[in-house]
């Protein structure tokens, strides 16, 4: 399953909103492909969300949305649901892939975040490709900016202050691979006009991005700070161990907890330790899209 964020696609026009699905509908099925010809689930998660970064339509990686200062902040996260093995970077600037950092720091280094400039000199230890400025930067994500400042508003990237006049937001993906194994990776340039040094939900284990074979993986999207307050990954992935739920209970679950709890404002993708997939939203839409069994990607909002 991948996401590409949720909020509002109103003023979409068809055309519009066939260009986010065709992205979503190919780059699930290279997922498969990849999955299908042995890849593993942290393969498949990693290409899945570093394809999604490198396409304008998202905000992460290129598409990256602007903070308060006009930079790109990005949030990446990534776990091995069969090892629980994870990592993660926040804040980070110049990065092509911040899925591929968080990725090494999960593999390479003993720890499971690293932060601004620690996660920048990892990339150079790394050989994790950077790129300058104009790469990130573009007249729509000025004026998208200049629209939230005006408004005084700190929006999800596809909100707008005008509702839905943006392009889509947050990314992320699960995957089950032929052995059972699950993994979750999320990446975000996080909310438009969010204050210099803010961390959203994205690159926190357990809020944004959570994985387990016994229980599921779990990627959100949405206002961070709500799903950091409820630390709502790994709670649908508790009531999955704890209370034996399946994929799409636990994600009834998940979405109320989040609710009662926080009116939270967002969505998420699971597949559960069966290989069953669920999503659920709060929002007007969640775009997002799916393969099951290796058959033809599915994608709706
Ligand atoms: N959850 C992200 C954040 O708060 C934003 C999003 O999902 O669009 O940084």
């Amino acid at each position: 399953m991948i996401h590409g964020g949720a909020g509002s696609f109103r003023k979409f026009s068809p055309e519009e909103k066939n260009k986010f699905l065709s992205a979503i509908d190919r780059i699930l099925g290279d997922g498969r492909d990849c999955l299908a010809g042995g890849a593993s689930a942290i393969e498949a998660v990693a290409l899945c969300v570093g394809a999604l970064e490198d396409d304008v339509l998202f905000n992460a990686g290129r598409g990256s949305v602007l903070n308060e200062n006009k930079q790109v902040e990005m949030d990446a996260a990534i776990m091995n649901g069969a090892t629980l093995e994870a990592g993660a970077v926040a804040g980070v600037q110049g990065i092509k892939n911040p899925v591929s950092l968080a990725l090494m720091v999960s593999q390479k280094s003993e720890h499971v975040m690293f932060v601004g400039e620690g996660a920048m000199r990892l990339a150079e230890r790394y050989g994790v490709a950077q790129m300058p400025d104009e790469y990130f930067l573009s007249e729509a994500l000025l004026a998208q900016l200049e629209r939230a400042i005006e408004a005084g508003k700190m929006t999800l990237d596809h909100d707008g202050v005008d509702q839905g006049d943006d392009k889509l937001g947050t990314v992320g993906a699960v995957a089950w691979d032929c052995q059972g194994d699950l993994a979750a990776a999320t990446s975000t340039g996080g909310m438009v006009n969010k204050r210099q040094g803010r961390v959203g939900d994205s690159p926190l284990i357990g809020a944004g991005c959570y994985a387990d074979n016994e229980s599921c993986g779990v990627s959100t999207t949405g206002y961070g700070e709500d799903f950091i307050r409820t630390v709502l990954a790994k709670t649908i992935a508790d009531f999955i161990e704890m209370k034996g739920l399946d994929a799409s209970t636990a994600a009834q679950y998940g979405i109320d907890y989040l609710t009662r709890k926080v009116k939270g404002r967002g969505g998420f993708i699971m597949i559960d330790r069966t290989g069953a997939c669920a999503s659920q939203f709060t929002t007007p839409c969640l775009l997002r899209g799916w393969v099951e069994k290796g058959g033809q990607p599915m994608s709706c909002f």
